[in-house]
């Protein structure tokens, strides 16, 4: 019996979408991490995945039975600007497996060595890169965010020349499938129209079977993505996360969140927060993330033109109209999430001031965004409030007092009873986040001492981020003055 079982759609598609070749092989597989409850959801036998075997897969050493090894090819805007030819250029999809809940997962070695798409690149990853997909990876499908996950993380044995000469690692990360916006683009952009309806019918069926009953199913295709995109940048937006590099190739047709690169989440709050060491500009500001995207789908949006209606006007008004529905389905699955996070059971066009004028406060007073809101959730019910919650971590400002008077006079008009408030509130307000410092602290244990304690730490950490327990306090803290991460790399 096969340890992992493939079913690979994508590789039995025609080879205008890839390049068939295996991973290059490492000196040294170790294992540093395997994902039991994910392996065990795909059929995997977690203690096979880390055994010597299931190591020297990830690694990329042995091609086990049934997979069939390929690299992508996409395009994309990449800050703005078109780059016709792109691809896994770091990575190899080994296969698809079925899933044992009946969702189609693929699984990709990232750091697998090079590819025709590589571009000079040494089609590997340092550690460091590996470990925080890994750690934000995972924090985020814990925080109920769509996203791609980790599978098993390994090191290789080799060191990766950047600036520095670095341990090489290997990320088996799961997706619902690699099918970018990029890889539509790629399509288009050569004109070949009948790959482009291969790729399309091939979306459609794995991420929206129920689009192809529609009379115009690629229209229907369309309008799922847009509202799956709108929710997923929601999340972000409720939770403080910044992508950091939302080009259009790293932005998913299953609506996952993907390439968690130079990503970070906010400590204090600011609209016009920016990590990214290359985003100059700061076009991928928190601030911008919903209009990015709803760039990004209108650039997904030109790439099915063709495919529409055969009528060019008639196409393009269809379009426009889809993309048009991003922005009031942005603000209502946003609209929705605040509520929550303020212990509403909506908000309605009178409450807009009162969200507006907490998140001002945040930026003036350089409060700490989820703390903030985890004390408010604290304060919901006091009555059941057994420890002092993360009061000890976060006092309210004086500032903030009359805002306070105000949402405790609003809750109180408000259906819910304190309790369910508070349940609420603590279910949409996270005690734990994958703290920048933290990150950097567990990827420079692991580095320089080859001491995985942290990583370990923080990842059991953040498998529960909506439960505060007062022992795991440092790690709800925010940073101390030197410890603060003003900037982020992308994992290149
Ligand atoms: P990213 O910034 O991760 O979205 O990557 C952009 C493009 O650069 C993709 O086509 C990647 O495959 C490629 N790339 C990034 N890092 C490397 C690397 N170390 N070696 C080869 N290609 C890379
Ligand atoms: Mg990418």
């Amino acid at each position: 019996m096969s340890a992992i079982p493939f079913d690979n759609s994508y590789a039995r598609l025609p080879g205008g979408f890839y390049t068939r070749l295996a991973p290059t092989p490492v000196t040294d597989p170790g294992p540093i991490r395997v994902n039991t409850a994910l392996a065990e959801s795909l059929g995997i036998d977690p203690d096979w995945l880390v055994s010597t075997e299931g190591t020297r897969v990830v690694a990329g050493n042995d091609v086990p039975q049934g997979a069939d090894p390929i690299a992508t090819v996409y395009a994309g805007h990449q800050f703005g600007s078109y780059n016709p030819q792109l691809g896994d250029g770091r990575a190899i999809l080994l296969g698809e497996v079925p899933g044992r809940d009946g969702n189609r997962r693929d699984i990709q070695l990232k750091g697998s060595g090079p590819t025709p798409y590589s571009r000079g690149g040494d089609g590997r990853s340092p550690l460091g890169p590996v470990l925080r997909e890994y750690i934000v990876s995972e924090a985020m499908y814990k925080l109920g965010v769509p996203t791609t996950r980790a599978l098993a993380a390994v090191t290789t044995g080799e060191q990766v020349a950047r600036e520095e000469f670095l341990p090489g690692a290997v990320l088996a990360r799961v997706a619902s499938s690699h099918i970018r916006i990029g890889t539509f683009q790629f399509f288009a952009a050569g004109q070949k129209f009948d790959l482009l309806q291969l790729l399309l019918d091939h979306v459609i069926a794995r991420h929206y079977p129920e689009a192809a009953a529609s009379e115009n199913p690629t229209l229907a295709l369309l309008e799922a993505v847009v509202s799956r995109q709108a929710q997923l940048v929601a999340n972000w937006q409720l939770l403080g996360f910044i992508h950091g590099v939302m080009n259009t190739d790293n932005m998913l047709l299953c609506g996952e969140t993907i390439d968690y690169g130079p990503c970070a989440f906010m400590d204090d709050f600011h609209p016009d927060r920016v990590f990214s060491s290359i985003d100059h500009g700061g076009r991928y500001a928190y601030r911008n993330q919903p209009g990015i995207a709803h760039w990004n789908l209108s650039c997904l949006a030109q790439t099915l033109l063709p495919l529409l209606h055969d009528d060019r006007e008639r196409a393009l008004a269809l379009a426009q109209e889809a993309i048009d529905a991003f922005p009031h389905q942005f603000l209502a699955a946003h609209t929705r999430g605040m509520a929550h996070k303020l212990g509403l059971v909506e908000i309605t066009a009178d409450d807009t001031t009162l969200v507006e004028d907490l998140l001002q406060l945040m930026a003036e007073h350089q409060l700490d965004y989820t703390l903030a809101f985890r004390r408010l959730a604290d304060l919901a019910d006091e009555a059941t409030l057994e420890s002092g919650g993360v009061s000890e971590l976060f006092k309210i400002p004086d500032a903030l007092l009359p805002w306070l008077a105000r949402w405790q006079g609003r809750v109180a008009e408000d259906t819910m009873n304190s309790s369910e408030r508070q349940a609420c509130m603590y279910a949409a307000n996270p005690a734990f986040i994958p703290r920048n410092h933290l990150v950097e602290e567990a990827i420079e244990a692991a580095t320089r001492n080859g001491d995985f304690a942290p990583f370990h730490q923080l990842v059991d950490v953040l498998a529960q981020p909506h439960q505060y327990r007062d022992d795991l306090a440092r790690y709800a803290t925010p940073p101390g003055p030197h410890q603060v991460v003003r900037q982020t790399f992308c994992g290149t």
